[in-house]
């Protein structure tokens, strides 16, 4: 199965590609389509490879209870469609939504080669991966990328008491010469659900800020949050920027908001499903014939703020990336012997 480079106690380490196949293989084994597995393995791999390992292999148990969801379709099989000059729209059919933008991203990339601007709209896609792989693909073809969806109405809108609002991911892309792209990808809560819960799980109050309890009070207690509502980071301006990842991703492109999901998910505990909005930008169309100096005035603009020692959003990961492309990835054996058991050993 894969390549095993070195193995340590209660470690070992893996290829990229092992990780991957260890993946491929749980997916396929609990019923998963060959073509709805590929993209979502590869992402998980990439997840661990960057040392984002919220994303990574131990999101497979998580992945079969979506799988597990009665409207979930494990052979769904996505077709893109045009709408209009600009806009795409593909329908995940109630699969998970990697593979829905592999098939529209070309569609994507071509328009906005074409036209400066395009938009693709996914719908009816579970969705449970980070946002940053879809980004790289897109600034890959030297384009700028936004990225955004809902999730779950966990989180209170500011100054209110109840949950309303997803944790709504937003990722920006921008492509560089001879670097890496600059791309940023957080929730727009203040912290992560699974954060508040691994510290229930040991016990731990959460700072101030995280989260309300049902009453609407501020509260350091991870399970009055839990069965309170979480808050978004920045007060009213996170507020207002996940109400917009609400619109922009939902009633825009026909589909459920974080409270119209949450009640499609009929306590069922699967990943989010919902819409997905993806914006790619061509700075050669747009950027008036000036290429070369509106590069130069970006790498600036990059230079100045890491030449003060602030890092850029990425930075972490493209270090891991190095390090997990010429050391391996180091996946603990506890893990690993889980992910076996599921994948039939
Ligand atoms: P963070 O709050 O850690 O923010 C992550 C982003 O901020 C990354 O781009 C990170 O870069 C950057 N960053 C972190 N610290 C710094 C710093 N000191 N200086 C500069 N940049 C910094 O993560 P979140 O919990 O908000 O989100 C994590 C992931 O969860 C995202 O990938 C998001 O898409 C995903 N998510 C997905 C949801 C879904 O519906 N599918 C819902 C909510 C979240 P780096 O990676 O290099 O550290």
């Amino acid at each position: 199965m894969g390549l095993s480079l070195q193995d340590g106690h209660d470690e070992i380490v893996l290829a990229v590609e092992a990780v991957s196949e260890l993946a491929m293989r749980v997916l396929t084994r609990n019923g998963l389509s060959s073509a709805q597995a590929e993209p979502l393995a590869r992402a998980m791999a990439a997840a661990e490879r960057d040392d984002c390992r919220s994303h990574g292999l131990q999101r497979l148990l998580g992945c079969l209870d979506t799988m597990a969801h009665p409207r979930f379709n494990r052979n769904a099989d996505p077709r893109p469609q045009e709408v209009s000059a600009a806009a795409t729209r593909i329908d995940a059919d109630f699969g998970y939504s990697l593979l829905a933008f592999e098939r529209g991203l070309p569609l994507l990339v071509q328009k906005a080669q074409a036209l400066g601007v395009s938009v693709l709209a996914i719908n009816n896609c579970f969705h449970s991966t980070a946002l940053w792989p879809e980004v790289e693909a897109i600034t890959a073809h030297g384009l700028a990328a936004l990225v955004m969806n809902p999730s779950h109405s966990w989180v209170a809108p500011a100054g209110g008491s109840k949950p309303v609002l997803g944790t709504n991911p937003i990722a920006f892309g921008w492509p560089r010469q001879g670097h890496p792209p600059y791309v940023f990808d957080f929730a727009t809560s203040a912290a992560a659900r699974a954060e508040i819960a691994l510290h229930r799980r040991d016990n731990k109050t959460i700072p101030v800020g995280w989260g309300i309890d049902s009453d609407g009070n501020p509260t350091t207690d991870p399970q009055a949050v839990l069965s309170g509502a979480m808050l978004t980071f920045g007060g009213h301006k996170g507020s207002a920027l996940a109400t917009m990842v609400e619109l922009l991703a939902g009633p825009l492109i026909g589909d459920m908001t974080s409270m119209q999901s949450m009640d499609f998910d009929a306590g069922a505990k699967a990943a989010p499903c919902h819409g997905e909005l993806v914006i790619a930008f061509n700075p050669a169309l747009l950027g008036r014939d000036s290429i070369e100096r509106n590069d130069q005035a970006a790498e600036a603009l990059f230079g100045a703020i890491a030449g003060q020692g602030a890092r850029l959003p990425s930075e972490r990961r493209y270090r891991a990336r190095l390090r997990s492309d010429a050391e391996g990835i180091r996946v603990s054996r506890a893990l690993h012997d889980r992910i076996l058991a599921l994948a039939g050993g």
